[in-house]
Parts: structure tokens; C-alpha cells; sequence
């Protein structure tokens, strides 16, 4: 089943700058899969047309069956409930608990007092912070706090999580890490696309990977090719 699918998808900023060239790929239900390529190439464009911060110029966008172009309002906010999202700079409330900010997502849906925290403690044990809970996120490391970023962007359960960068600011043992932690969530059902300009990690882990360049696709890397490499 195709979770996300893009036909022939050109993005150009106003002001005449072509972000992406006639993009097309299909990914599915489960399925794990990183964009890279340089600073430039196309990468948090692609994203932000998932999760509707940008529109496409040209094709369409598919989430399931759902082409967003048809997609606005109010219809844009329970978009973004079936799409998580994790930033490389986490931005996480500092003057909030890390179990608190895990929360909010769920508060601002109006769940349940008893439900938000028995979601929010198991998906604090998903990422391993479960231990953490009432801290600040000041009080954590940095790999810390994106597990918390990455647990918020999960707690929802939504069908995708997207990640821009998501280890740019970690060294390549928390990268690692962290890669590790996606590579994990599939197992789940939820499927995971993450962007990152790290190459060498991003080969490591062994899973599909969409090469940009200039905007353009220029490879679509299965894990079989990458697992005698
Ligand atoms: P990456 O994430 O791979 O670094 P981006 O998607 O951020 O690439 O950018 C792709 C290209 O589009 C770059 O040349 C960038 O300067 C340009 N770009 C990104 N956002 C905008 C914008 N809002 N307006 C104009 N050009 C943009
Ligand atoms: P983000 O973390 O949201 O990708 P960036 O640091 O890439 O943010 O860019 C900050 C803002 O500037 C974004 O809204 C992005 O679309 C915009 N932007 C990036 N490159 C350009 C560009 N060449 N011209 C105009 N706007 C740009």
C-alpha cells in the first residue's frame, strides 16, 4: 500500500528559483527511506511539500489516497495530524517539562488528561526517555533533546513521520543514534522519511535512499544495493 506518492512534482519559488524538477517516486506503508544530497539540491523543499508549508508548481502529492492539492484550511491542520513532524532544532518549549511538551500536540487535539499520559509515557519508552519525563529540556544532552522532538512528532501516530536534518547538530555518534531510532519505527507501521545531507550515514543504514541533485532525482538507491556495499 502506497502511504506517499509524488507524479511529476516541480517546485519554483517566486522569484523564479527551481527548487524541484519533475519528481516522481512512490513510498509505502512501512517503508523507511532517506533524501540526500548537497546543501541546496531540493531536500526541505520536497519536505515542506509533505506537510503543506509549500505547494507544488507542477503535479501532484499524494498522502494515501488523498491528493493535497484538494487540501486547505481546516483540512490543512488534520493533515498534519498524519504527518509527523521532527526538525533539526527540535524547537521544544524550554519552559516546559519534557513529558509536557510531548503533550501539547495531544492537548491541542482535546484528548483525554488520562489518555494524553499513558500515550506520552510509552512513547517517552520508545525513544528511551522514559526516565526523563519531568526534566527541562536544558537539563538534556542534545541527542536527548531530539529524541524528545522525535517522541512529540510520534505521540500522534501518524501514517508518516518526516525529519529535515535531523542530526545536523549532533556528532556522528548521537547520529548514529538517532538514525538508529528511525530505522526502528517502520517496525510500527509508521513510515519514515528523513533528509540529510550526510551521505556516508545515510549509506550506512542500509536503506532506500532518493539522491537530489540541482532539484532533480538522479538516483533511487534500493537497501539490496546498498547491503554488499
Ligand atoms: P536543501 O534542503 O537540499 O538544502 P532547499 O529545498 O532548502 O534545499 O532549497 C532548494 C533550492 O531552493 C535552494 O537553491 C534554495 O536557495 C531555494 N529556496 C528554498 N526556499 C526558498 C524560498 N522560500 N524562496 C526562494 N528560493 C528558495
Ligand atoms: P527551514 O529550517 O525551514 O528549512 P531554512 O533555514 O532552510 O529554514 O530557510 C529559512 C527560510 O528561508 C525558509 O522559509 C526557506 O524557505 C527560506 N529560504 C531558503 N532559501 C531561500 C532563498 N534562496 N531565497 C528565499 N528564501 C529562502
Amino acid at each position: 500500500m502506497t502511504v506517499l506518492r509524488f507524479d511529476n512534482v516541480s517546485k519554483q519559488y517566486p522569484g523564479g528559483h527551481v527548487a524541484l524538477t519533475d519528481l516522481s517516486f512512490a513510498v509505502n506503508r512501512g517503508e523507511m527511506l532517506f533524501v540526500t544530497g548537497h546543501s541546496g539540491a531540493g531536500k526541505s523543499t520536497l519536505l515542506k511539500l509533505i506537510h503543506l508549508s509549500e505547494r507544488p508548481t507542477r503535479g501532484a502529492v499524494l498522502l494515501g489516497e488523498r491528493n493535497l492539492r484538494n487540501v486547505s484550511g481546516r483540512g490543512v491542520a488534520m493533515h498534519r495530524r498524519e504527518v509527523g513532524v521532527v526538525y533539526q532544532d527540535h524547537r521544544l518549549l524550554t519552559d516546559r517539562s519534557v513529558a509536557e511538551n510531548v503533550a501539547l500536540p495531544l492537548q491541542l487535539r482535546g484528548l483525554r488528561r488520562d489518555e494524553i499520559r499513558k500515550r506520552v509515557r510509552s512513547v517517552l519508552d520508545r525513544v528511551s526517555l522514559g526516565a526523563r519525563a519531568e526534566a527541562l529540556p536544558t537539563q538534556l544532552s542534545a541527542g536527548e533533546q531530539q529524541r524528545v522532538g522525535i517522541a512529540r512528532a510520534l505521540v500522534g501516530e501518524p501514517q508518516l513521520l518526516v525529519a529535515d536534518e535531523p542530526t545536523g547538530n549532533l556528532d556522528p555518534t548521537l547520529s548514529a543514534e538517532i538514525m538508529a531510532l528511525f530505522a526502528g519505527l517502520p517496525e510500527r507501521g509508521t513510515s519514515v522519511l528523513v533528509a540529510s545531507h550526510d551521505l556516508g550515514l545515510v549509506k550506512r543504514m542500509k536503506k532506500r535512499v532518493l539522491v537530489l541533485d540541482h532539484g532533480r532525482l538522479v538516483d533511487d538507491i534500493s537497501p539490496e544495493e546498498l547491503a554488499d556495499g
